[in-house]
């Protein structure tokens, strides 16, 4: 066993320092939280925390959670408005209460009770492509009434935003031989208000057991949770399949859905032996991750595999 970390490409600002934390022999969870709540916090990731896409309605709601792969308790926010690292709120969802899961305002109640930070997370760029999308959008009747209008043909637009939706997942395997998973996002640019993707719900956005390996997704939610993506890997691997098996058994998976909008979805995967794979299916562009092996200097950037379904 060789301790490891993977990251997707928005994990830049924070890749750094939840490796030298692992170097150094902090727990998973730790060095995951501290590396998140640096992309949280960075406003030029521009679908993580501050920073992030607005909804419909141009208020940002985030999605964050953390597992850990030993107990499996997880911690999960969820459409989560004015606080800066929603991923601290999901692990203190995970470290105090006897839920896995808060959303909406009574997230936003348990952030103010533990003295979360608040943050304006619209930025002001964000909101001038949003006020643009709102004017060319937007009739002029229900301009008047707004936000009293039906969203759900508006909603239809969070196919193709400007920017897209992207998370940032971390996904370690530490010296205790711990294997502990995080994600935090701002979900679709123009999402319907409330609308949750997959990064707050255990089993699609991520999953960690100990025994076995990690698993984490970005892209379309909508697509992970209804083919439990992430629980899907970590169930293959303790089937017997190997990591590299087991990824190809949850693309054919997401390869089975009819239906609904199906776009694009990256997946993440460690093994305990310290094996990983990352691969984007239907991507439009090559991307890269982060990877770091116990004993590198630093983390380094590697392609990702390309899978079309
Ligand atoms: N998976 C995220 C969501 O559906 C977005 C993304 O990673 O692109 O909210």
């Amino acid at each position: 066993m060789a301790g490891i970390l993977v990251t997707n490409s928005e994990g830049t600002p924070g890749v750094g320092r939840t490796a030298e934390m692992l170097a150094a022999g902090a727990g998973g969870l730790d060095a995951i939280e501290a590396g998140i709540r640096l992309v949280e916090a960075d406003t030029s990731i521009r679908t993580v925390g501050r920073g992030g896409w607005p909804n419909l309605l141009g208020e940002v709601e985030l999605d964050a959670a953390m597992i850990d792969g030993n107990t499996f308790r997880s911690g999960a926010v969820g459409a989560l408005k004015g606080f800066l690292h929603p991923i601290t709120i999901a692990r203190q969802v995970l470290e105090q209460l006897p839920h896995e899961m808060l959303v909406g305002e009574g997230a936003a109640r348990f952030a103010r009770e533990i003295g979360a930070a608040t943050s304006d997370n619209l930025i002001p760029d964000s909101e001038r492509v949003w006020r643009e999308w709102f004017a060319a959008n937007v009739s002029e009747e229900d301009r008047e009434k707004w936000p009293d209008v039906p969203l759900a043909d508006l909603c239809q637009q969070a196919i193709d935003p400007e920017k897209g939706m992207d998370t940032t997942v971390f996904l370690s395997l530490d010296e205790q031989a711990e294997i502990m998973a995080g994600v935090s996002t701002s979900g679709w640019a123009w999402k319907y208000p409330g609308r949750l993707g997959d990064s707050p719900i255990i089993g699609a956005g991520c999953y960690a057991d100990s025994r076995f390996g990690a698993a984490a997704c970005t892209g379309a939610g909508e697509m992970t949770i209804r083919a439990g993506t992430s629980r899907a890997i970590v169930l293959y691997m303790k089937m017997g399949l190997s990591l590299e098996k087991a990824v190809d058994e949850a693309i054919d998976d997401l390869r089975q859905l009819r239906g609904g909008l199906i776009q694009r979805v990256t997946i993440h995967a460690i093994d305990k032996t310290g094996a990983h794979r990352v691969v984007a299916v239907n991507a439009t562009e090559q991307l890269t991750y982060w990877l770091w092996r116990e004993g590198d200097d630093a983390p380094h950037a590697e392609p990702v595999e390309l899978v079309a379904l």
